[in-house]
């Protein structure tokens, strides 16, 4: 079977749905000519813990959307170094949402618009020729003029291309799925991110962020290494979480097989992120290397896809250059590089007492600002955010 259309996105997660839900917004004509392949169905499960930040919000604004689908408001998210902390706050700051429900949703959105989401379609091989891109599943060959590679951070698709990822731009993701516990009420809306094991040799930090399953409130924990600086010797994430839920009185043992370490790499601005017809979008361009979020940067990742592939139709220049800038520019998908620049500053000190000097400053500053205000609503900019 030999499928031909004017833009694959591979990937179905969101920055393919945002993709192509930006697409249908720019010109709803597309529809017809955009396929999703995705390898999964929805609703598909995803090891995540779902905080999606104001960011994200904001993206769903501009799209007219707000998710229906059920979510613990965050007001506090709370970034702790020893017995220094300072917070962001808002009404609310985050929200979560259990991933599958979050995406299916999304799916539903682009489904609605008219454009054909595949599933159980997995990618096998992908080729660029001076056409376009061509990409064989099991069912069949798919040529496009432009495609997305929006398939995570594994991403098959710059995988067939013969397109590596840098093995300096590794960072780690360590989850546990924590038993149903009782959070009381103001704890169910904070977040903790702790980063009080910098000096030790992680460079992220420890995470509890409550999320909520059929309507029970738990905690998700885990943590996040971004590995930027490849100067410092790799921390075991599996014995430092071990210790850690011990502390918290949860013991592992045979839960200890489950702790999955998810590989991911991180946005570098040194990388490439397009070659001719083929573009990279959310996890397999890269995520925040401050904080390893994804989310929200996905749906932005989406944002500058579809405006990208707009304009190379209209120019027929599908070279894809202008693309990096095009991100580096974008609202939300430029705060990626602030937070490389930053991220390359925060993993690289080692000295506790800088730590412990520069948790407290940014604790006293943190009270002037806008984010100290429990009642601020941050996603109602969203003006500021197109
Ligand atoms: C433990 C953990 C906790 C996290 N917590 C948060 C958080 O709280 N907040 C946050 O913002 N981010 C978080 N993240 C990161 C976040 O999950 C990702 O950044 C986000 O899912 C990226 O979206 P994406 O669309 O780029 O990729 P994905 O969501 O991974 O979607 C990619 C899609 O591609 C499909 N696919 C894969 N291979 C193929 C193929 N061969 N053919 C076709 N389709 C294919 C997959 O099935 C999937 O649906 C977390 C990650 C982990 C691992």
């Amino acid at each position: 079977m030999e499928i031909r259309k004017k833009i694959i996105i591979v990937g179905g997660g969101p920055a393919g749905l945002s993709t192509a839900l930006h697409l249908c917004k720019l010109d709803p004509e597309m529809a017809r000519d955009i396929v999703i392949l995705e390898k999964a169905t929805h609703p598909r499960t995803k090891v995540c813990s779902g905080a999606l930040s104001h960011h994200g919000s904001l993206v769903l604004q501009g799209l007219g959307l707000q998710p229906p689908v059920s979510h613990v408001p965050l007001r506090e998210i709370r970034m702790a170094y020893g017995k220094h902390y300072y917070s962001f706050k808002g009404n609310p700051i985050a929200r979560v949402f259990q991933r599958s429900e979050f995406d299916e949703w999304l799916a539903s959105e682009v489904r609605k618009r008219g454009v054909t989401v595949q599933e159980k379609e997995p990618i096998r091989e992908a080729a660029i020729d001076e056409d376009g891109v061509r990409i064989r599943t099991d069912h069949g060959t798919y040529h496009a003029r432009m495609a997305v590679a929006a398939d995570g951070a594994a991403s098959p698709l710059r995988h067939s291309l013969g397109w590596p990822i840098r093995p300096d731009n590794k960072s780690r993701l360590l989850d546990f799925p924590s038993p149903p516990e009782s959070i009381p009420g103001p704890k169910a809306a904070l977040a903790i991110l702790d980063f009080s094991r910098i000096s030790r040799g992680l460079q992220g930090y420890r995470w509890d962020i409550p999320t909520q399953q059929d309507g029970t409130v738990y905690m998700d924990r885990g943590l996040f290494d971004s590995g930027i600086d490849t100067r410092r010797p790799l921390l075991g994430l599996k014995p430092e979480l071990a210790r850690y839920l011990a502390d918290q009185g949860i013991r592992l043992q045979s839960e200890e097989a489950r702790l999955r370490s998810h590989p991911y790499h991180f946005f570098d601005p040194s990388n490439d992120f397009a070659r001719p017809h083929v573009l990279l979008a959310g996890d397999a361009a890269g995520v925040d290397p401050l904080c390893g979020e994804g989310i929200a940067f996905a749906l932005g990742y989406g944002r500058v896809a579809a405006r990208h592939i707009v304009k190379a139709f209209q120019s027929q220049d599908f070279s894809g250059k202008g693309y990096k800038e095009e991100i580096i520019q974008d609202s939300v998908t430029g705060e990626l590089l602030m937070r490389f620049r930053l991220a390359r500053i925060a993993y690289s000190i080692r000295s506790n007492l800088a730590l412990n000097v520069g948790w407290y400053l940014a604790s006293l500053v943190a009270r002037f600002t806008k984010w100290n205000n429990s009642d601020y609503v941050p996603d109602a900019n969203v003006k500021e955010f197109k």
